[in-house]
């Protein structure tokens, strides 16, 4: 199957549990029959069907959104940026396109291949968040160019020497997430001025979503769902330095429902 029959195959099962064909197939039966009754019951589910083929089609978050629960990458709806402004429609809000649109934010995250296409019935446009931690097995040290962690890295990198090349996922803002695998255990929130380390307890958004500059987080490699299961460990030389004395916070790894990037 390739990519297209695939995510297809997803939004149909996801759909209907009574289809078994192949979505390539399925989606030419339906085209040729629609308005038909090829049997019985199946004019019912056929508008569904098309719905989310059709948009698969048409939104770009959509097809990712697919892509990422397909693989076993847990994803929940997050707000988004329209017209400059957060979808949460809060003059004051600040947490622009960030913030979880469902009650227990990450806790909604899900690979179910019926919750994840009922998100984004609901919120075609809502960016999307991944938990990091157990949930994901994935932990994200979090570069924030604002609080002078592009410095404190290099800093970092010079005390423990070459890291294994990973995913990244730069932010529409300048900020950049290293991905590793989840160690299992909890984590220290921080590792120097300006480096966050997500685990347990937190979430990021993940490519496509949009960012508030207008643009949107993206990967550094072209196959990041297959990255994603595939992650090298964190490294432990990394904890260590900040176990030695190393600048940043004291423990306060668990952040609540609202802690992301
Ligand atoms: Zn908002």
């Amino acid at each position: 199957m390739n990519d297209k029959v695939r995510t297809a195959y997803t939004v149909s099962r996801a759909l209907t549990d009574e289809i078994a064909a192949e979505a390539e197939d399925l989606e030419v039966t339906i085209r040729s029959h629609q308005g038909q009754k090829p049997f019985q019951g199946m004019e019912d589910y056929y508008p569904h069907v098309l719905r989310g083929v059709d948009a698969l089609k048409s939104g770009p978050v959509r097809r990712d959104v697919l892509e990422y629960a397909a693989a076993g990458v847990p994803v929940f709806p997050v707000h988004s940026v329209r017209n400059g402004r957060c979808t949460c429609g809060r003059a004051e809000c600040k947490d622009i396109g960030k913030h979880p649109r469902t009650m227990h934010g990450f806790k909604d995250a899900t690979t179910d291949p019926k919750r994840v296409p009922a998100y984004w019935q609901r919120w075609p446009d809502a960016n999307i968040g991944m938990p990091t931690g157990k949930a994901s097995g994935v932990c994200a040290v979090d570069i924030d160019p604002r609080n002078g962690g592009q410095q404190s890295w290099q800093e970092l990198q010079a005390k423990v020497g070459p890291l294994p090349a990973t995913l990244i996922q730069k932010s529409g803002g300048g900020g950049q997430h290293y991905l590793f695998r989840h160690p299992g255990c909890r984590l220290p929130a921080a590792l120097a001025d300006g480096i966050d380390l997500k685990g347990d307890g937190g979430y990021i958004l993940v490519p496509p979503s949009l960012h508030l500059s207008g643009k949107v987080y993206q990967w550094t490699r072209k196959d990041p769902v297959n990255c994603l299961s595939k992650l090298p460990a964190l490294p432990q030389t990394l904890l260590d330095t900040r176990a030695a004395g190393n600048r940043g916070p004291q423990t306060n790894f668990r952040k609540g429902p609202g802690t992301r990037d």
